[in-house]
């Protein structure tokens, strides 16, 4: 099953994996625009109205205690085992995720191999002086005041760790990726509709630089036209066949 893309990974020497919400999916964590996913359900809220308003805070802490559940009750499925494996034999130099669900390190990536491009919705942080903040702590204040807490260091607004539509991309990782996309050879991009701009850049990028693309995804992308392979199969039995015990 999937020879070719057993082949085009035993022929490369530095493979860049790229995974989006597609990959999780199979860890019980919707994505956002399969039919019945996150997209259809609510709107993102822009940062700019997280930042202007009250009451879009407490709405974005709402819907993210909603969804809680579904994130921390999740572990990693066949597909990150399979990436993982690929990391731990040398295959793979980096995992570039637009995920923010902590599943590439729980899965045993080392975090200096893991780069989020969207950040991280497992803990939150200070908008104003970066002070790490555990949920719990957020979920019992929100909980009794029906409001999120200001940061205990600075009295700042807290936030999630993530990168929301209208918030400037994470410096640091955005050159960490451009890095690893540019000394790759093979470039697979595993669960993502390829829609989310500058992190859908990162393809375009590495099949421009010379190296091959592959695409596996359960639908159709906006880039399958410049890929070298489209696979349109479920991320984690693909992803194991590439296992020695297949
Ligand atoms: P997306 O929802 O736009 O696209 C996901 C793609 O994965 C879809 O095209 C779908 O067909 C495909 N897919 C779903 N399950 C699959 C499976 N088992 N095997 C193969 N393909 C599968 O996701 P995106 O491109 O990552 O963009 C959405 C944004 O939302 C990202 O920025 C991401 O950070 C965020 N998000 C993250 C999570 C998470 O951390 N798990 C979940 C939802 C959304």
């Amino acid at each position: 099953m999937d020879t070719s893309l057993k082949d085009y990974v035993d022929q490369a020497q530095r493979v860049v994996v790229f995974t989006g919400a597609g990959i999780s999916t199979e860890s019980g964590i919707p994505d956002f625009r399969s039919p019945g996913g996150l997209w259809t359900q609510n709107k993102p809220i822009y940062f700019q109205d997280f930042m202007a308003s009250e009451t879009m805070r407490i709405e974005a802490w709402q819907r993210k205690f909603n969804m809680d559940d579904a994130f921390t009750n999740a572990t990693p499925n066949t597909g990150h085992m399979a990436i993982a494996r690929l990391v731990q034999n040398g295959k793979v130099t980096s995992v570039i995720t637009q995920n923010i669900d902590n599943l590439h390190q729980d899965s045993g990536i080392p975090e200096d191999k893991v780069i989020e491009l969207h950040g991280n919705t497992t803990y939150a942080k200070c908008l104003n002086c970066g002070t790490r903040h555990e949920l719990p702590f957020i979920r019992t204040a929100f909980e009794e005041t029906g409001k999120p807490p200001p940061c205990t260091a600075c009295g700042g607004i807290l936030k999630t760790a993530t990168i929301s539509f209208g918030q400037s991309m994470p410096e640091e990782e955005m050159i960490r990726a451009e890095a690893a996309t540019l000394a790759c050879d093979l470039f697979i991009a595993i669960g993502s509709s390829l829609v989310v701009y500058p992190a859908a850049g990162f393809p375009i990028i590495a099949k421009q630089n010379g190296a091959r693309l592959v695409i596996l995804n359960r639908e159709e992308t906006e880039l399958d036209e410049i890929a070298d392979l489209v696979l349109n199969t479920e991320a984690g039995p693909t992803l194991s066949s590439l296992l020695p015990h297949n």
